[in-house]
């Protein structure tokens, strides 16, 4: 049996899915991972994202960020993992996201259970006194200040350095505790704490499905199938052979 019908078996058995998304499941909607080849990290410097660099010099780091960053998050568009995913959820097969990114794709995609352990681009944050806004509400060519204290606003997504968003990481916690099986979908398993996640769900005897075009951290560790394909060729695969069998 291909490892892709492996995956739909195992699958239709389930009781509590959970996926879990990297970098990889949004390059199909154009967006830059940070790392390998055309990564975010080749056209900005690494510093940018380190939440250090960010309050010392928080006007330069802002005119960086508004050239290109938040315009390629504002134009991408979910693709069919992320429609697939919302679908699953909706049929009651996935009981919730965890994503490892910031682009919002699975939300626009539908999907309403979604642990964002990297916050989010599409808010921003005030540190003074915790108020939160739409990024939309701004036009960034000058660095955003909070409308109720004026200080300077921080992407309200996890720069290096920052804790996990602790809601988050608790829910996520919580639901590879339970889980039966995990879809581990375009993530390398590289960035910690959020790649410890699926290990939980090993040790609980959850099986361990892996959809990422190259073997990665996870494949020989903790992988039961792996499906070496792109994410939005083997979710739509994956989701036509499960409405067939
Ligand atoms: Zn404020």
């Amino acid at each position: 049996m291909k490892s892709i019908e492996k995956a739909v078996e195992a699958l239709k058995q389930s009781k509590y899915i959970v996926a879990f998304t990297g970098a990889g499941i949004s390059a199909e909607s154009g967006i830059a991972p940070f790392r390998g080849e055309n990564g975010i990290w080749n056209k900005y410097e690494e510093k940018l994202f380190e939440i250090n660099y960010f309050t010392q010099h928080t006007k330069e780091a802002w005119s960086m960020l508004c050239d290109g960053f938040y315009e390629a998050m504002f134009k991408a568009k979910p693709n069919a993992a992320h429609i697939v995913l919302a679908k699953l959820e909706k049929e009651g097969y996935i009981k919730a996201i965890i994503t490892q990114n910031i682009d919002d794709l699975h939300e626009k995609a539908g999907s309403k259970i979604v642990y964002k352990l990297h916050g989010n681009a599409s808010q921003l944050h005030c540190n003074n006194d915790g108020n939160n806004y739409p990024v939309a509400d701004f036009d960034l060519t000058t660095a955003p200040r909070c409308k109720v204290c004026n200080a300077v606003l921080k992407p309200d997504f996890v720069f290096f350095g920052e804790m996990l968003p602790e809601y988050d990481m608790n829910m996520s916690i919580k639901a590879v505790s339970k889980c039966d099986i995990v879809i581990i979908i375009g993530s390398t398993g590289v960035v910690y704490p959020a790649a410890s996640l699926p290990y939980y769900a090993k040790r609980n005897n959850a099986v361990i499905i892996e959809i990422n075009p190259k073997p990665s951290a996870f494949t020989n560790e903790i992988a039961d199938i792996f499906i070496p394909m792109k994410a939005g060729e083997a979710m739509q695969k994956l989701i036509d052979i499960l409405y067939i069998l």
